[in-house]
Formats: structure tokens, sequence, C-alpha cells
């Protein structure tokens, strides 16, 4: 785990076998601090699951999780300086509620003493955010899904976070706002040394905010690398698939469509559980699943094309 010296913040660990579906199998994952590390595969893949176990809204039949070198007990809730945003704004934001309320009662609930001028407390976190003070007695309803976007993350920054999970925190937003919400991320991380672990189904989100991701499938990590080395040399073929979708390799595809594409996500009983989907699937990719190991410096792949 860590691989950085004692005393240095690592923000968790999670080595984990989900107790609801989709289950995972042996992930185990390690963010430091000020540290960006992606999550990225298709629905069903298991990212969200493993965002719940590391949070504590869901339990994990084995494994552990620690936060900052201490463990934290089976069903723990999260440590306040690790704070989740969800991608559904209308399920998060209590409709009900002013974003002065939104933000200032959050910090209530979690004991944090306010200041006695809370709109000033609350506007503070709205000018980190870029939202105009006036939005300050708005509704959610009242407010674009950028906006809202933003009052959920003025929210997550007034428990004072050291990380921020991020499942799918754009997925809902229009492309232009969504470049947006992602350079207030930038931004962030640069001001506040925010660390995050940022889960996305879209390899192009991932590519602008994060140092590292990881791909996995049906439950399992498949590859992990840094990003850039992923982008430039992903090696697995479901890797290969997600990069496929890239803009510029759309470009340079001349119009015809990846094969393995046309592939339906299924599970394989034995085996390498991308084997139906994978044109390079042979004999031995059905009977045995295929471990992570390092296949160059800082790059893990599971595949049995890169392995004796
Ligand atoms: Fe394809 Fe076999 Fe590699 Fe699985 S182990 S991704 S089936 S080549």
């Amino acid at each position: 785990f860590g691989g950085r010296p004692p005393g240095r913040m690592a923000a968790w660990l999670g080595r984990a076998q989900a107790v609801a579906p989709p289950a995972l199998d042996g992930v185990s994952l390690s963010i430091h601090a000020g540290e960006a590390v992606g999550l990225v595969g298709e629905s069903g893949s298991g990212k969200s699951t493993l965002a719940r176990v590391a949070i504590g809204m869901l339990q994990a039949s084995s494994g552990s999780r620690t936060w900052k070198g201490l463990a934290l007990q089976p069903g723990q809730m999260r440590p306040l300086g690790m704070q989740m945003i969800f991608q559904d704004t209308h399920a998060s934001l209590n409709p009900r509620m002013r974003v002065l309320d939104l933000i200032g009662e959050a910090a209530l609930a979690h004991r944090l003493a306010l200041p006695a001028n809370r709109r000033a407390f609350v506007e503070q976190y709205l000018d980190a955010v870029g939202l105009p003070r006036a939005a300050i007695s708005a509704y959610p309803h009242q407010l674009s899904g950028g906006q809202r976007a933003r009052v959920a993350i003025a929210r997550a920054l007034a428990l004072g976070p050291d990380l921020l999970i991020c499942d799918e925190a754009v997925a809902a937003l229009d492309v232009s706002v969504q470049a947006q919400i992602l350079n207030l991320f930038q931004g962030l991380r640069r001001q506040l040394g925010l660390g995050y672990f940022f889960i996305s189904h879209d390899v192009r989100v991932v590519r602008h905010l994060c140092d590292r991701v990881l791909i996995m499938y049906r439950g399992r990590v498949v590859e992990t690398g840094s990003v850039a080395l992923l982008i430039e040399h992903g090696r697995h073929p479901y890797t290969q698939l997600l990069l496929d979708s890239l803009p510029e390799r759309i470009a340079t595809r001349s119009g015809t469509a990846n094969p393995a594409i046309a592939g339906v996500a299924e599970a394989s009983r034995e085996g390498c559980a991308f084997a139906p989907r994978c044109r390079h699937a042979h004999a031995r990719c059905l009977e045995q699943v295929p471990a992570l190991r390092e296949i160059a410096p800082t790059h893990f792949s599971a595949c049995h094309l890169d392995q004796p």
C-alpha cells in the first residue's frame, strides 16, 4: 500500500469484496495527499460500488480501509476529510432548502462550529466555486445544472475535505458546462491541495483532471498506470476499446467501427471476464483469470497477452 514514506497522508485503501452487486474482486487502491486518481469503466463495472465501499455506505465482505494511516471500522462512515459529490444533484440537494441552508446545514450537521456570520461563511464558498452571491437565496430548482453542481461542490468544501470522491459528477452536464466544472476542480486542486477520486465512464473527463487511472471491468481492475501512459500505451484490449472513443482516434479511424465495440458485456463463468468481447481471446483466456501484473514500471495490466 502506498509507496510513500510514513507520515504522508494516504487517503484510503480498499481491498474489498462488496456484498452488493456488482461484486468487486481483489480491488486494491491507495490515493496520496493531493493526488487525482481516476476510475473508468462502463455501467455495471463496479465503479460506484467501489466508491460506496470507500465512504462506508456499503460494507465489504472482506478487506480493510484506512484513512491517514488509521484503520476505519467496518460500516464506519467517511471521515469529514473525505467528501463525496454525486451525479444527481436533484437527489443530493434538498429541494426545500435554500443555498444558504444547504451549505450551512451541512457544516452544522457535522457539528462544525459555524462563525456568527453564517451568511459570510457560506458566501466564501460561493466565491470559491464561482457562484454569484445572489444565489445564496435560491432553491435548487431555480438553478441550472451547472450551478447546482457548484452548490454541491461548495457544500463539500464547507466541510474542509482533503479528498473529494466524485461519482460521475459531470456526467449529466452539457459538454461546455462539463469543461467549466472540470476547470473548477483543477483550480481547487491547485489552491487547496485537494485530492480526487474521480469516477467516470468517460476517459476524456479523467484525462482532463487525473494523474493516474484505473480501468475497471466487471468488478476487477484490468489496467492501471499514469494517465499519460495509458492514453499513449494502453495495453489491455478493454482499455483500447475505451481509448477508441477518444475524438482524435475516431477522426483517424477513417469511418470504420471498432470491432470490439460490437461485443456485449456479459459474465464469463471462468477465465477472463472480457473474453466474450475480446478479439484476441484464446484458449487460456477461457480457463484462467489473468492477474494484475506490472508489465512496465508503474504500469499494470491483467491480460494473458502481456504475461508469460
Ligand atoms: Fe482478451 Fe485474453 Fe487479454 Fe482477456 S486475457 S483481455 S480475453 S487477450
